[in-house]
């Protein structure tokens, strides 16, 4: 355990994205950073909330084909921590 560092998955909408000035995020669609589709929400792996926002203004999200499609292609990589929604926002 000492080398890994615990990632929860986080989800944005849109209209979150937007309020944040999140590069161009409408109410309606913000862009993936992987395929490019404008789509209703992003989805990154991050430790906190506040580091998956920073995530996203940084790098972009991912929409949840392409975050799917990572955890598919990294899974030796990545060990993906499942944490109940009580315990995660
Ligand atoms: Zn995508």
């Amino acid at each position: 355990m000492a080398n890994k560092i615990q990632l929860k998955m986080f989800r944005f909408t849109a209209e979150e994205l937007e309020k944040h000035d999140i590069g161009d995020a409408t109410f309606d669609g913000v862009k993936c950073g992987c395929c490019n589709w404008r789509v209703s929400r992003l989805f990154v792996l991050a430790r906190t909330r506040e580091e998956a926002l920073e995530t996203i203004k940084e790098y972009g999200g991912l929409c949840g084909e392409c975050m799917a499609d990572m955890l598919v292609e990294d899974a030796d990589k990545h060990e993906i921590y499942y944490i109940p929604k009580e315990e995660s926002q």
